[in-house]
């Protein structure tokens, strides 16, 4: 199956009333991890590339790592997504990759630190919604600010500054268009998310729920919804490691999200984790060993637990057949007919 696109997983997702995780790679193995998890759980699944993936890795790698997953799982419908682009050159590149579906975060300037006022944010987001649904592919916003910092990417802080005003997304969807809008409702990127479990004083889950209600058919996403467990936590400090104490999104909060209107959830911390602690494990208690594979195998066996895990918890697991394919030149037709019948 070629890569789809992340409009049409969404849509299904929508029917289904389950949400689909978005995990984040730089490399094969993290990639073999989430093909072979959605494999074992029968996941439709979305694979994201942040633009420090794409420099790290020089994107033409990832790009060609992804069609070998469409090739050896075709079985999966498989959306490869721009994570965070802060502008339409970076979107535009994404797009004459191959990628099948893009994020303009244009909630922050161009340096991806600083907030953006709401009107650059409609005409940079905009401009690549034209662009994206010219070529058939998926474009998912920003409103409001989320905290910390991934990649070098994002504005710091609690997550709490800069919540998301239902008004402002209800008329940013209405002006951009946009397929997908991810919403800021106190979630952070990165391991430190919060400094105790957070409850409703940190996670605004009301303010998603009446997001919801006002704009019932997008496709809200949950940025920084790791759940950092304390398990993966454990694995890294027992064998090592210097994590300091700290919580994530309850996979509950997630779940749920996912029954108002969530359908995208980013999960890229309890992967890294994942990883980290099983390579650890290796170093401590073989310390004899020197091929990369003696401790990539395990890493990727890590990862794949917990991607299989949140698959389910998602509920995407199970439904990787229920449809067919649209290919990205039906898309084109799909949003020529839609802004034709908006004019
Ligand atoms: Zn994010």
């Amino acid at each position: 199956m070629p890569l789809v696109s992340m409009r049409q997983l969404l849509d299904e997702a929508a029917k289904g009333g389950y949400g689909v995780g978005a995990f984040n790679v730089n490399n094969m193995e993290q990639i073999q991890a989430i093909m072979e998890a959605a494999r074992e759980t029968k996941s439709p699944v979305i694979i994201q590339a942040s633009r420090g993936a794409r420099s790290y890795s020089q994107d033409k790698f990832l790009y060609h790592l992804m069609l070998a997953a469409a090739e050896l799982y075709p079985e999966i419908p498989l959306v490869m997504h721009l994570d965070h682009g802060n502008s339409f050159e970076t979107c535009k590149s994404a797009i004459e990759l191959g990628f099948t579906s893009v994020m303009m975060d244009g909630s922050l300037k161009e340096d991806g630190k600083t907030p953006s006022t709401f009107d650059e944010n409609v005409a940079v987001t905009k401009a690549v919604v034209d662009l994206a649904h010219k070529h058939g592919v998926t474009v998912e916003g920003e409103i409001g600010v989320l905290g910390g910092i991934e990649d070098g990417h994002g504005a710091g802080g609690s997550g709490l500054e800069h919540v998301t005003d239902p008004e402002q997304a209800v008329e940013f969807v209405k002006k951009t268009g946009v397929d997908a809008l991810a919403i800021a409702i106190g979630t952070s990127h990165g391991a430190y998310k919060f400094s105790k479990k957070p409850d409703g004083s940190v996670l605004k889950m009301d303010r998603l729920i009446e997001i919801h209600k006002r704009l019932p058919h997008v496709h809200l996403v949950m940025h920084g919804s790791s759940s950092v467990p304390q398990d993966l936590q454990d694995v890294i400090n027992q064998y090592g490691g210097k994590l300091k104490p700290t919580w994530g999104v309850p996979v509950e909060e997630i779940q749920l999200g996912i029954r108002n209107g969530v359908r995208k959830i980013n999960v890229d911390t309890d992967n890294r984790l994942a990883i980290t602690g099983a390579i650890r494990k290796v170093f401590a208690e073989q310390p004899e060993k020197f091929d990369p594979r003696d401790y990539l195998k395990p890493a990727r066996e890590a990862m794949k637990k917990v991607v299989a895990l949140r698959m389910t918890q998602f509920g995407q697991a199970g439904h990787a057949s229920d449809y067919k394919p649209i290919s990205i030149e039906e898309m084109k037709k799909f949003y020529a007919g839609q802004s034709a019948a908006a004019k």
